[in-house]
């Protein structure tokens, strides 16, 4: 078992007052908090290594592409990638997706087929959009029922030899849920189809293990997993990544240039164009060997604990509703208080220092689905405890009664 408060004294902001009360923060899915490990790391590089990679013959230069690149050979660990070439360094999952999705550009046609699910994140739905107007591909929605789980008899039933690629969530940030996205993915290679897995709400409860599951593109970001903002990971297949042209032009990304013609360097660098997030990129590797040692297990047991108490004690509440049922869900949970607006309940719980989120969490077509405005959000993380959710559960109370 984890010892909470040895873990919580690793998180510096932990022992913030937020509006003079002390900071709980359940807004996890939209951003982790970081531990003093991952914060000395970032000071550390500008301190003793900064100096640009892959370039100069200096020793500095060869400190910082080595550390670098070093970085990337764990995050090939991590998500068992067969070669540390099918890692490329982004921005996060958004810039991973972009990234895809502009590749595809080329290899789509009128009349092919694009799917999505009725699940994602905006992330994960326009830039499919924007595919599908330049190439005239159909965007194709898989539906979900009312328990947030997506329809498995429909995925079945929408996929033909014209879906080209199918892209889905591991874990939906909005209500939690984790979709069975193994079945997904065989099904989705019975037809021809690649499949991309946004797995920004995953990788932090799981490791998730890219050539078990055999999908052909996984992306995530940096910062939801105590990592720093601005750097993410593409995973991608290495017969994919050779498919794809390059996403961005510039330095770095060539073998050799002429006004003529220019070729293209090899995997990972022909999608890393420009000088990257070196210091981030590095201190990645920083967070994923943080949340290693406190252990994958320890982490899920911990959430899965949160989860049931929270859940248990927030169905006291009268009026109240979750949406998002599913037996075979992380530790997010959405809900509502009939009558009462969730922005309204977020402000009044922020003035007692806990951070939530409230709104449509960048999915509005679940939020339409359900025919809401929103919801109020509260994602937990290892470094949560059940005291937390009790005070937290008596925030919303004394909201419900201040608003009704
Ligand atoms: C956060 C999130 C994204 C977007 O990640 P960025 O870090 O903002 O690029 C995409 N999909 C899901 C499921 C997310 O939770």
């Amino acid at each position: 078992m984890l010892d909470i408060q040895k873990i919580r004294a690793d998180f510096p902001i932990l022992t913030q007052k937020v509006n003079g009360k002390p900071l709980i923060y359940f807004d996890n899915g939209a951003t982790s908090q970081k531990p003093r490990v991952v914060i000395d790391a970032i000071t550390k590089y500008y301190e003793e290594i900064n100096a640009n990679i892959h370039r100069g013959v200096h020793t500095l230069s060869q400190l910082a592409t080595d550390a670098y690149e070093a970085s990337r050979e764990k995050i090939q660990k991590h998500i068992n990638a067969q070669y540390l070439h099918e890692v490329i360094f982004t921005s996060g999952t958004t810039q991973g997706i972009n990234l895809v999705t502009n590749g595809f550009a080329s290899l789509l046609k009128e009349g092919d087929e694009v799917m999505v699910s009725a699940l994602e994140h905006h992330s994960n739905i326009v830039p499919w959009q924007m595919l599908c107007e330049k190439t005239g591909a159909k965007l194709i929605v898989i539906p979900m029922n009312e328990k947030g789980e997506l329809i498995l008899s429909e995925y079945d039933r929408l996929l033909s030899n014209k879906t080209k690629i199918v892209a889905v969530n591991h874990i939906s940030n909005a209500l939690g849920t984790i979709n069975p996205i193994e079945y997904m993915i065989e099904k989705a290679h019975q037809v021809g189809a690649a499949i991309l897995i946004d797995g920004a709400q995953a990788t932090p409860h799981l490791k998730p293990d890219v050539q078990a599951l055999d999908c052909d593109f996984y992306v995530f970001s940096g910062h939801k997993i105590c990592g720093p903002t601005g750097v993410g990971i593409l995973y991608g297949k290495e017969a994919w990544l050779n498919k794809l042209p390059p996403y961005m032009g510039g330095g770095e990304m060539i073998k050799e240039v002429t006004f003529e013609k220019t070729t293209y360097a090899e995997l990972p660098h022909k999608f890393e164009a420009g000088t990257p997030n070196i210091a981030d990129g590095i201190v990645l590797g920083t967070a994923i060997d943080y949340l290693n040692a406190v252990g994958f297990e320890n982490i899920q047991q911990q959430e899965k604990e949160l989860l049931a108490h929270a859940t248990k004690r927030l169905l006291e509440i009268e009026g109240l509703k979750i949406y998002g049922t599913s037996e075979k869900k992380t530790s997010v949970i959405s809900f509502n208080i009939e009558g009462i607006h969730p922005y309204d309940i977020g402000t009044i719980i922020d003035k007692l220092g806990i951070a939530v989120r409230t709104g449509h969490h960048c999915a509005q077509p679940i939020m339409n689905y359900f025919n809401i405005p929103g919801t109020v959000r509260a994602s937990f993380s290892f470094y949560n405890t059940k005291e937390e959710i009790d005070i937290f559960v008596e925030a919303v109370k004394k909201a419900k009664m201040m608003l009704s």
